[in-house]
């Protein structure tokens, strides 16, 4: 499998990933030219993409979709939560009935030959899900905006070789910033975002099952900065005494621009 962050941040996230025969998008929260600049850098268009799945409502994770699914004429995926949202706000533009898929709690679905299995997340949002993706015995999963990771979530995660996942603000920088308090309250919230230090300690969770490669995500612009999340990562993954540093890799992901593809 191919798996490429094209954008990564509070501002608008959409990850590539393929297989052989089956490409698709998890969220496109940046408009739909932007996307199809990012997939010509990497040798693919919308005509390769099969579907389009989605975390959440919020804008930074859907902005594209209603271009991508009227002009493109790309299935979005949804659960029922996020589409009444969606639909509610009305902020990406009209997604023709046809195009909206629906999916269930929990359960696994296939495009082509990729299997994605949903799993709650806990976030300010009508539904929000995470992702494992896999093919044959390859696991790709995906924890964006979430204030907890539960061990339900982590159940889900286990014996992943790559896991992408929000490392969105360094506590010290988002309490003595700039943000108003109202605003400070919601990330730090159970339904908010993971610091810096919250997702670190999934990593090593991670990788004590396994996992090797990680991408660290959706990074706040004006909470964190790379340095600061490779650094948890990094602190995480010490502690694991199984580990070679030489066996791991930790990717930051860009926020405005492609993210070196991971082949698996
Ligand atoms: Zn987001
Ligand atoms: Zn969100």
């Amino acid at each position: 499998m191919v798996f490429c962050p094209l954008y990564s941040s509070s501002s608008g996230n959409a990850t590539f990933i393929a297989t052989k025969s089956t490409a698709i998008l998890v969220d496109a929260g940046v408009n739909a030219l932007r996307i199809e600049t990012a997939l010509a850098e990497i040798g693919a268009s919308f005509s390769d993409i099969k579907a389009v799945i989605i975390t959440h409502e919020h804008i930074d994770h859907i902005r594209g979709i209603g271009v991508i699914a009227r002009r493109h004429g790309i299935p979005i995926i949804a659960n029922h939560g996020t589409w009444e949202a969606i639909i509610e706000q009305g902020k990406a533009g009209e997604v023709p009935f046809e195009k909206r898929i629906y999916f269930e709690h929990n359960t696994t679905f296939y495009v082509g030959d990729i299997a994605i299995t949903p799993f709650e997340t806990h976030h300010d949002a009508n539904s929000s899900v995470g992702y494992c993706i896999e093919h044959g015995s390859s696991k790709i999963s995906i924890i964006s905006d979430t204030g907890t990771v539960s061990k339900a979530m982590k159940s889900h995660i286990a014996g992943s070789d790559i896991l992408m996942i929000e490392f969105n603000y360094d506590e010290h920088m988002l309490k003595n910033g700039g943000y108003p308090a109202f605003l400070k309250k919601r990330i730090l919230s159970a339904k908010g975002h993971l610091s810096n230090d919250d997702a670190a300690e999934v990593v090593a969770f991670a990788a004590h099952q396994g996992c090797r490669k990680f991408v660290l995500s959706h990074l706040s612009k004006e909470n964190n900065t790379p340095e600061a999340a490779y650094d948890a990562a990094f602190q995480g993954l010490r502690e694991c005494s199984e580990l070679r540093e030489e066996s791991v890799e930790i990717l930051v992901a860009r926020p405005e621009k492609v993210t070196k593809p991971i082949i698996i």
